[in-house]
């Protein structure tokens, strides 16, 4: 093997985009602007021409983009969030933070997304807000579970931390991207999710114009003109470098997802015959990105797997070993809201195999040979 496997190589990615990056990050060590700048406002604008024209107001990280998210959406301590209990435990965090009480909803077996058609008994008259997080890269079915926000006067907040760029189709054939669809979209520009930069940083999507204003103040000490403060903020900025970063990074998006799909599809047809393995399952209604590659081993000794594939050299991880009600933090603070032994099942069966943008065949056909022998 030429090249060690990664589970993300974002240093050969990076020699590969080298001459653009550095030169963006070159004209703004020049232009001396490091905060705001029009680095960060063009890249915004080119995102939003990414995901179809929604208002896109960036952030310091993900996780401060979903509590951004619920702060301009005006939730108050004991309103209840109703997010999937599979999930990054970011989610839950920043419920938890502002004092609302995450509610939890177990999440299909195939798709490991959220089981839409268990939330309705879930909501209560406390309930103020949706949560679907599309993981892994694939969108929740987002179009009955905006019916029922609709039906109940919720919102839907959704974490698309992990499937920037997926297509939801919804039943008249009409397409949308993640996070143009709900209320308010979020994501995370961490440096291994699909559109990463060299830090943290983060995004708000939204198609209302007021709320967008409303965000971009609680983003920035929840002032609109300097030093004049008018409500509660953050201090929660996109650095002008990351922005000189992902606008070059933004340019390569298609071709990492399409690279991306390329593993994906190649995996699939060969660990498909894989008696004790399932292949992820790609929802009919949504396209997906691949942020990961994640199997199901059933009736098999995950961790014996794991060490087998370690020792060729090859690391795999499990997105997540504990669902959120099993979590110190959240055990006592969450709400049940269905009954959860999907989510805990999962949690012993996934591990995720590498799957990235610089990934040659010789890698891959070593990975798939090292599973199939075990
Ligand atoms: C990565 C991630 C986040 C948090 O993003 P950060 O930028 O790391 O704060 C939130 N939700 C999900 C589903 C994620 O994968």
């Amino acid at each position: 093997m030429e090249k060690a496997i990664q589970m993300v190589d974002l240093k050969s990615q990076y020699q590969r985009l080298k001459p653009e990056i550095d030169e963006a990050i070159q004209e703004v060590l020049d232009s001396g602007v490091f905060i705001k700048g029009t680095h960060v406002s063009a890249f915004e604008n080119e995102l939003s021409d990414f995901i179809g024209g929604s208002y896109v107001v960036s952030c310091a990280n993900g996780t401060d983009a979903l509590q951004i998210a619920m702060m301009a959406l005006d939730l108050k301590p004991s309103d209840e969030v109703i997010l999937p209990a599979f999930t990054y435990a970011a989610t839950a965090e920043v419920i938890a933070l502002l004092g609302l009480i995450p509610v939890l909803v177990d999440v299909y077996e195939d798709t490991f997304n959220l089981n839409v058609s268990l939330v309705e008994n879930a909501i209560t008259s406390k309930t103020k807000a949706i949560v679907p997080v599309h993981l892994f890269g694939q969108c929740v079915d987002i179009e009955p579970l905006l019916k029922l926000a609709n039906k109940h006067n919720l919102f839907v907040i959704e974490d698309t931390a992990q499937a920037i760029g997926s297509y939801y189709t919804f039943a008249d054939g009409s397409r949308k991207m993640a996070g143009t669809i709900g209320n308010i979209g979020t994501t995370s520009f961490f440096p291994s999710k699909n559109l990463g930069c060299f830090g943290d940083g983060g995004a708000l999507f939204t198609n209302d114009s007021e709320l967008a204003e409303k965000i971009r103040m609680i983003a920035n000490h929840g002032q609109k003109v300097q030093y004049k403060h008018d409500i509660i903020g953050l201090n929660s900025r996109l650095d002008a470098l990351q922005a000189a970063i992902l606008r070059v990074k933004l340019k390569h998006l298609k071709s990492f997802e399409h690279s991306r799909i390329k593993v994906a599809d190649y995996y699939d047809s060969n660990l498909a015959k894989h008696p004790n393995l399932l292949i992820p399952k790609r929802s009919e209604f949504s396209s997906h990105v691949f942020h990961q590659y994640t199997l199901k081993l059933k009736n098999g000794n995950r961790d014996a797997l794991r060490n087998h594939l370690k020792s060729e050299g090859i690391p795999s991880m499990v997105y997540y070993p504990l669902p959120i009600h099993f979590q110190n933090a959240f055990k006592n603070i969450c709400r049940i809201g269905s009954d959860l032994t999907v989510s805990e099942k999962l949690c012993g069966e996934v591990i995720s195999i590498p799957i990235h943008t610089e990934m040659d065949e010789v890698q891959i056909d070593f990975i798939i040979e090292a599973i199939l022998n075990y």
